[in-house]
């Protein structure tokens, strides 16, 4: 992704010029993406091992 340096808009293709008539972008390299889909990988994982504690919980209640 590239960002125009003067008026922040972001282009997912590189483009020559913005169109507020910039010619010079930053390269946004995209990371809070991935941090966020592994860390909703580990809270699912830690809400299924307390659902299998409630499970085995409830199941030792009844037994
Ligand atoms: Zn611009």
């Amino acid at each position: 992704m590239y960002r125009c340096k003067i008026c922040r808009k972001v282009y997912v293709a590189p483009v020559k010029y913005c169109d507020c008539g910039n010619d010079e972008f930053e390269v946004v390299v995209q990371q809070q993406p991935k941090q966020a889909s592994l860390y909703n990988i580990q809270n699912i994982i830690s809400w299924i091992i307390f659902l299998l504690c409630l499970t085995a919980a409830v199941l030792v209640w009844f037994i």
